[in-house]
């Protein structure tokens, strides 16, 4: 790994986005939000500044979440129509630099990796990291961590196999009561309650709907040597049949990464012409008889563009030109962009519309060039494609709500020479509906400023 940093770190979290209503967030519930997301967002980037891998610092952050019963994930995962707890998680990393796709650590990693229907795992992301580094199987069909098996280990596992897995991989277990969390049991008992179309909704004083949070976490990260890494975790949707498959487990979805080249110069061709010599004889044999490759510095299949003399250059008696070449041709310049996403929201949406690949091939294959920013808005931003993929049922169900996080990152080989300055990525987010959960680290001009927020606007304590 090369030990000079290129990159000053950067990371993003999502809790829940959906139809979270101001009335339903107290500044006391608010307050406890605000102070895990803080404190998360905080030791993650303590860690990244520290020399953590991007992977690394996205699932401690995604680890400490599983913790806090605040987030639907780990600990405080909803229930599914049986009351069973059923949790998913992923993890994918991808590198800004390009030589880094054959050396660093990540290189032996399959690229991405889901875990489905986990039960009882304490830490369902550290599940999918330990999935991810393995790409092959011995001779009895056991993962190995190494590439010898030839990339055959899946890229999703679903339980009660992985979590043998995680046993063997001495992952921590806890049992159904340490997943029992009263909100999660009271949500689960009312939406049983209730119809098909608003299982999940309250009715606020203002007459709107609100749904249960859905608040499957994740977070970004970018690292100090261009690496970047997503890790997403979540209980799934309160009520989900027992064996659904989400968005947040399910590559190109819920989370998504990858980089890829592009030229930002055209190549340069040498440059040729004539030149006057002065040759007071030939022995009787035309200069025009070499060939334009026997006066070329270097071999002839640099040569890029014609050379056509003259008329008269051609008939000069005194045959007093040569054809030159001044400069070796350069290949085009190239850069790398690379992006890594997470989402949050109705998972089914995510999976219908491809939500996070689709944000991301936006970015990677328009013919003008398109950020991810605009790239994410476009997907789960307002009116959307997740929005219009929910059609008649929009705001009547939580069909189509959600919102999305990412980080964008470019490296441009020709600065190399100028690295004592540290490249940065760009943060993202969008969402198309009341809110979504999020910490972040704002870079407005090189200061770095700390946000925590829930709603467009900043959270205000009077209503
Ligand atoms: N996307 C998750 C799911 O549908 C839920 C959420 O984001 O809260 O499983």
């Amino acid at each position: 790994m090369s030990s000079e940093p290129l990159f000053k770190p950067t990371l993003i979290l999502h809790g829940g986005a959906g139809a979270i209503h101001r009335s339903a967030l107290p500044p006391a519930l608010y307050a406890r939000y605000h102070a895990s997301l803080l404190s998360y967002l905080r030791s993650t980037k303590h860690l990244l500044e520290n020399g953590a891998t991007a992977l690394d610092a996205a699932v401690h952050a995604v680890s400490l979440m599983e913790d806090d019963e605040l987030f639907n994930c780990g600990r405080g995962s909803v229930f599914t129509s049986a009351g069973t707890i059923e949790m998913e998680a992923s993890v994918m990393v991808t590198s800004s630099v390009p030589s880094r796709d054959v050396t660093n650590e990540h290189a032996g990693f399959k690229r991405g990796a889901g875990v489905i229907g986990i039960k009882n795992v304490r830490h369902p992301i550290r599940l999918a990291r330990n999935l991810l580094r393995q790409t092959g199987q011995d001779a009895n069909g056991n993962p190995v961590d190494t590439d010898g098996g030839g990339g055959s280990m899946h890229s999703q596992l679903a339980g009660p196999y992985v979590e043998d897995l995680a046993r063997k991989w001495g992952l921590e277990f806890k049992p159904d009561e340490w997943f029992w969390t009263k909100q999660r049991w009271e949500e689960h008992r009312r939406g049983l309650n209730k119809d098909e179309t608003d299982s999940h909704s309250t009715l606020m004083a203002d007459g709107a709907h609100t749904y249960p949070s859905q608040g499957t976490v994740g977070c970004v990260c970018l690292d100090q040597w261009g690496d970047l890494a997503v890790a997403t975790s979540t209980g799934g949707l309160t009520n989900k049949f027992p064996g659904r498959v989400g968005d947040s487990p399910t590559l190109g979805a819920g989370f998504w990464a990858e980089a890829w080249d592009v030229d930002v110069g055209d190549a340069i061709p040498p440059s040729i012409g004539l030149r006057r010599i002065t040759m007071p004889t030939t022995g009787g044999k035309s200069i025009w008889d070499m060939t334009l490759a026997d006066c070329l510095p270097g071999p002839s299949s640099f040569l890029r563009g014609t050379f056509e003399p003259s008329d008269s250059q051609l008939n000069s008696p005194l045959l007093s030109y040569q054809p030159y070449i001044d400069q070796k041709p350069s290949l085009p310049r190239r850069k790398r962009r690379a992006v890594a996403v997470s989402g949050t929201g109705n998972g089914d949406s995510f999976l219908r519309t491809a939500a996070a690949r689709t944000a991301c091939a936006m970015a990677r294959f328009s013919k003008t060039t398109v950020s991810l920013a605009d790239a994410v808005s476009a997907v789960a931003g307002a009116d959307g494609e997740l929005q219009r993929s929910a059609g008649r049922r929009w705001n009547k169900t939580s069909e189509g709500m959600g919102g999305m996080i990412g980080i964008e990152a470019e490296f441009d080989d020709e600065d190399t020479a100028s690295s004592s300055v540290l490249r940065r990525g760009k943060v993202v987010l969008d969402f198309n509906c009341g809110g979504m959960y999020r910490a972040y680290i704002e870079d407005l001009d090189g200061e770095e400023i700390e946000r925590v927020m829930v709603f467009k606007e900043p959270y205000s304590s009077d209503r």
